[in-house]
């Protein structure tokens, strides 16, 4: 029963006796907690994470989410962060130290590639990006000093993925730690720990909250990690999770399996329903057979969440331009994963003063399919493109 999903969304890590058997728990307000004694004192300082002291450390609210995460994920533990970029970055610190080295899939997650690219490199910490479905590329990456293969599968805006258990098996061999930014498939569809990740990390932000109302992150992963991580990293750089956000969070992943099947049912629909559209070019979505790994997809994700990615077919960015202005139910923004439908206009990023352009054409735009019906959302679209 411990590690069925229904008992750890309702139940693991809550202790009703303690608080008046309240269904939902309460949001522990609070900076310090109090000590009958000096000895209770003492025996809490022994295990900080573990204890209750102070809320940049652990706190009741924040701690039943880090247990019903990790138990999702099959993890002993789990850290919770400010943002998903949080949780990257300090999961990142936690395996460096000067002069060592790091490897990352190509095109991750913008920040992920900038706190290699910009910050890391300013402490000596030397990266390489490559192609993930590569490994003899990996391999020859290797050195002395590689510390992380840091994956990230699928992305999210190509959905690039890797061969996971290929992948660490690699990693094992050399004696480097894996880490993989999990946001995109939720861990109700890929649960990559179960196949030998050491460290999974989600933008909590998007699947797991899912209500488009809180940014949070999370890092899963065996105790020694953690214990390790909250000691060096978690405890010197602070970017907790509040316990009001935690209560949010608690709320939207009680729903999450049951969001991730509409989202990915709709999303199906709707993809079918667009394909040879004759606007359209080519879509971009692991379960669709055409998709250039829809193989690997299938094997090791056991379902795909509602991100796809049109390339249009149109003359000009202009002519693209005018239909995303006709597109009224899908909602201009960045961030998926909650209960909106979105698109990410590739051109709405062409030509902006001091910037360079993006590496992904004009042409595509990203669309996340919310909990909408889909007729909704494919009527919409439709219609724009009825040039
Ligand atoms: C959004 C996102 C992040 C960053 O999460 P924030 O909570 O916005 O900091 C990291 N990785 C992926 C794949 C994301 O989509």
């Amino acid at each position: 029963m411990e590690d069925h999903i229904s008992y750890i969304l309702n139940d693991l890590g809550e202790h009703r006796e303690k608080y008046f058997n309240a269904m939902s728990p309460p949001i522990i307000q609070t900076r310090n907690f109090v000590f009958p004694g000096v000895d209770d004192f003492r025996n809490a300082i022994l295990d900080e994470l573990n204890s209750h002291i102070y809320t940049k450390g652990n706190n009741p609210t924040v701690e039943i989410l880090r247990k019903k995460l990790a138990a999702l994920e099959g993890t002993d533990d789990a850290l919770m962060f400010a943002s998903g970029t949080a949780a990257i970055s300090m999961t990142i610190m936690s395996c460096v130290g000067q002069g060592d080295h790091v490897i990352c899939v190509r095109h991750p997650y913008s920040w992920t590639a900038t706190v290699l690219s910009r910050y890391l490199v300013r402490f000596g910490v030397t990266y390489d990006f490559v192609d993930g479905s590569d490994l003899k590329a990996i391999q020859a990456l290797i050195r002395p000093n590689t510390k992380l293969l840091l994956l990230e599968s699928p992305n999210t805006f190509t959905y690039e993925l890797q061969d996971i258990p290929a992948c660490v098996a690699l990693a094992k061999n050399n004696g480097i730690l894996t880490a993989i930014d999990n946001s995109h498939a939720s861990p109700i569809f890929q649960q990559p720990a179960r196949m030998g990740v050491d460290i999974v990390i989600h933008s909590v932000t998007k699947y797991i909250n899912g209500h488009s109302d809180v940014v949070a992150g999370v890092v899963c992963s065996s105790h020694e990690i953690i214990k390790k991580m909250f000691i060096d990293e978690y405890m010197v750089l602070g970017g907790i999770l509040s316990p009001q956000d935690a209560s949010l969070i608690i709320r939207g992943l009680r729903t999450l399996p049951i969001r991730m099947q509409r989202v990915q049912e709709s999303t199906r629909t709707i993809v079918k329903a667009l394909k040879g559209h004759k606007s359209i070019k080519r879509i971009l979505y692991p379960f669709d057979p055409d998709f250039p790994q829809y193989e690997l997809a299938r094997k090791q994700m056991s379902g795909c969440g509602g991100l796809f990615t049109v390339e249009f077919d149109l003359p000009d960015i202009d002519s693209l331009l005018s239909v995303i202005a006709k597109v009224k139910r899908w909602k201009i923004a960045v961030s998926w994963g909650g209960h909106e439908a979105l698109m990410l206009p590739m051109a709405a990023l062409y030509n902006l003063p001091g910037r360079d352009n993006p590496h992904i054409p004009w042409s595509y735009v990203r669309f996340y399919v919310g909990l909408e019906e889909p007729e909704y959302l494919l009527e919409d679209l439709l219609e724009a493109l009825d040039i």
